[in-house]
């Protein structure tokens, strides 16, 4: 079991020679999900070994271009490469009519089945639910209406104390029932209490994604106590007020989110093309937030280290 994030796109609306439109790839325990797809997130998948084909959700946040320009190619090539899996896409009203249109005016057709779900604006509530994962959205502060999410492990069964099971050869029956926090009378007359022969289940990994928003502290109720918040940090502190104006954040707006929030470590991105390196925003941000790095093309963050 492993909850891991890959960069495909750390950039913001211009693209430049290292940081493609923006687009993560998540894994967590077995499920596979793509949060925005920019212009060319196809490529970068290839780049960095990842399976197109096993993206089972996507999640897009808003409708400005280098959030979601690359999914008319990435379902073609879903489509060529013999996809007929079913795929959810998740994001604000309008992003199905606007794909529908595009692939029917070139006759194209899917050979998969696409359900899509539409966020009206402002929604704050669960939009996927298994047994392994949860996934929540929640509006951010945009032009347009923009939506973040927040990924959940589900609480995780309880581990067994190794010594006691060598030690008091529990039955496999027993091991199941004290896993799920049950005590159990077995077919000698003995109890078995779960509290004895257990140990707390391993810590609930989370990710939460902020990208396109002006600093708003409303934020901060939906990603509090994240493992890690990728938070967009567009602008330097000397381009504030283009910030405010764009709607968008400086690296010190995501440092007080992430410190506010208390998230264990702060993942920054969508940096603009004015800037020719992060070294800036990371020590503006480090005035608020010590955990923090910025975005890169390629990057993989391993949640359980963090
Ligand atoms: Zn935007």
């Amino acid at each position: 079991m492993s909850f891991t994030v890959t960069i495909l796109g750390s950039g913001s609306a211009v693209p430049t020679n290292n940081r493609f439109p923006t687009s993560h790839f998540i894994s967590c325990n077995s499920r596979f999900i793509l949060i925005d797809c920019g212009e060319g997130t196809q490529f970068q998948m290839r780049k960095f070994n990842l399976k197109i084909q096993s993206i089972q959700i996507i999640l897009i946040t808003h409708l400005h271009g280098d959030h979601f320009f690359g999914l008319p190619g990435l379902l073609s090539t879903m489509h060529l490469l013999g996809r007929n899996r079913g795929l959810k896409i998740i994001g604000p009203e309008g992003l199905e009519n606007c794909l529908r249109s595009q692939l029917e005016i070139g006759q194209n057709r899917l050979d998969f089945e696409i359900e899509f779900i539409a966020l009206a604006k402002n929604s704050t509530h669960c939009v996927y639910k298994d047994k392994v994962i949860e996934i929540n959205t929640f509006p951010l502060n945009h032009r347009i209406q923009t939506q973040g999410y927040v990924i959940k492990e589900l609480p995780g069964e309880l581990n067994m104390c190794k010594e006691l099971v060598e030690n008091e050869k529990i039955p496999l029956e027993v091991i199941h029932q004290l896993k799920a926090g049950k005590d159990f009378l077995d077919s000698n007359g003995m109890f078995w209490k779960y509290k004895k022969y257990t140990l707390p289940p391993k810590p609930r990994l989370s990710y939460a994604f902020c990208s396109d928003t002006k600093y708003d502290e409303r934020i901060i109720e939906s990603i509090k106590g994240t493992t890690l918040l990728y938070h967009e940090a567009t602008f330097l502190e000397i381009d504030s007020a283009r910030a405010r104006q764009t709607f968008h954040s400086t690296a010190q707006d995501a440092a007080k989110i992430a410190m506010k929030g208390k998230v264990k470590k702060l993942l920054m991105g969508h940096m603009s093309a004015r800037y020719s390196n992060p070294n800036q925003h990371i020590s503006e941000a480090k005035l608020f937030m010590k955990n923090v790095e910025f975005a890169e093309d390629g990057m993989i963050l391993k949640l359980e280290e963090i």
